[in-house]
């Protein structure tokens, strides 16, 4: 799956944790995790969609995750789990689950670039971008905070598209586009907050 997938899937999915466990999540911490699992992509002795998407890096994960956000941490670690367990594991090669236990590669090997692919990543952008203007969560995303920073993640995964080095569906182009500008914005706050 593209950036714009996973990102909006991790939004849907640890909105709905919050509104069911009566909690506040941080919004960028939650667009961190959804995609952080990519960062295999910028190691190269790494293979793309093994160890970093592995159950172990999530169970590792959730120490961490535990002592930072305690009782509220499912919204964050489904927000992580998701990106193999639903993204990756639907398109492509799928992902190595099981690693180091074993190297086979899970998934309904959906094509990246097939209509099925474009239509799960555009309907779950159309419904991220809606609950993110009903709950006013794009208002939200601009008040400067520490965690604001945690968005330089997200952004490098969408540049490459906005800039042409990664091909995406002409579909998909947009919500690259709007996911570009609204993670510049945010970040281009915070670095005014910091300086001034
Ligand atoms: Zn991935």
């Amino acid at each position: 799956m593209f950036a714009v997938g996973h990102l909006a899937i991790g939004y849907l999915v640890a909105k709905t944790l919050e509104k069911l466990l009566q909690t506040e999540i941080d919004l960028p911490m939650v667009m961190m995790l959804s995609i952080i699992m990519d960062i295999d992509l910028l190691v190269p002795q790494l293979q793309h969609r093994g160890l970093t998407h592995s159950l172990i890096i999530i169970g590792l994960a959730s120490i961490p995750l535990f002592f930072l956000k305690g009782k509220s941490i499912f919204p964050y670690l489904l927000a992580l789990a998701q990106h193999s367990f639903i993204g990756d594991f639907l398109t492509g090669d799928g992902v190595s689950a099981f690693w180091p236990l074993s190297s086979k590669f899970y998934g309904l090997g959906v094509k990246m670039m097939s209509l099925t692919n474009v239509f799960a990543e555009g309907s779950s952008f159309l419904a991220a971008f809606t609950l993110m203007l009903l709950s006013k969560d794009i208002i939200t995303m601009f008040n400067a905070k520490k965690t604001s920073l945690l968005l330089i993640f997200p952004l490098g995964t969408v540049f490459p598209v906005v800039v042409g080095q990664l091909a995406v569906p002409i579909a998909l182009l947009i919500p690259h586009y709007f996911l570009f500008i609204l993670f510049s914005g945010v970040l281009m706050i915070w670095i005014k907050n910091a300086v001034v």
